[in-house]
């Protein structure tokens, strides 16, 4: 169950990045680990080029993670690529902030610069000294040139920037649950493999918790701090794929 959660997000974000092709070959490395670019190429398809330059960016990114072995076979070296399961969310963080970033200066520069328009659509706006200089006429249509009432705007981009704010903070939020729920459950894992006179029925309903669906990561998911106790014990236990 959680590695479908995980293809999900994975797989998304490769789309995003670079569409189809992205898709195609972040499938081919969760269905595979530690693949080849030639094996990927041929159970997607795609050719080796393509693969290559997916997989390159995919890296560059850090998405991805590659190893050098020796293709005992060939008898040269050859990579073997893995996607990196726990970058995933910072590359969607990273992406989030770098919005924000851009938000924070467009408001700052509508906040600082006062702006004047003929009211046609088809003129571009204008600051004061550039208006000074023209007269207050349209420079394109010669219209008279008034002052913008830009508050529509800014208000537009902070409501944007207060949806991206708390978007983060509910991510982080997340990510500290997820990782409590992780840590918990790894302890409860080493407990179980001490412990071995523990109760039937313990067993039995630690294993019914465990078949629960673990909560998403995704941004929509809230995680208050309060709940990570509630969330670590319906955590699944972490299953490393061969
Ligand atoms: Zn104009």
């Amino acid at each position: 169950m959680h590695a479908m959660d995980y293809e999900d997000s994975f797989v998304k974000i490769a789309g995003l990045i670079g569409g189809e092709e992205y898709v195609k070959v972040s499938r081919a490395l969760l269905n595979t680990e530690d693949v080849t670019d030639e094996e990927i190429a041929s159970a997607t398809g795609l050719k080796i080029n393509i693969v290559r330059k997916v997989l390159y960016d995919l890296f560059g990114k850090a998405l991805i993670t590659g190893i050098r072995v020796k293709d005992e076979k060939k008898g040269w070296f050859v990579y073997r690529w893995r996607a990196k399961q726990d970058h995933v969310d910072n590359f969607i963080e990273n992406q989030k902030k770098k919005i924000l970033d851009r938000l924070h200066k467009r408001l700052e520069h509508e906040d600082s610069t006062e702006f004047y328009h003929c009211g046609n659509h088809d003129c571009p706006r204008v600051k004061f000294d550039t208006a000074v200089e023209l007269f207050f006429k349209c420079p394109n249509c010669k219209g008279p040139l008034n002052m913008v009432d830009n508050s529509k705007v800014k208000e537009a981009l902070r409501y944007k920037i207060d949806q991206i704010t708390t978007d983060i903070i509910n991510s982080k939020a997340n990510a500290a649950a997820n990782k409590e729920a992780a840590e918990a459950a790894a302890a409860a894992e080493e407990e179980e493999e001490e412990g071995e006179e523990e109760e039937a029925g313990e067993k039995a309903a630690k294993g019914k918790k465990s078949s629960k669906k673990p909560s998403s990561s995704s941004s929509k998911a809230k995680a208050p701090a309060n709940s990570s106790k509630k969330a670590a014990a319906a955590a699944p236990k972490p299953k490393k794929k061969k």
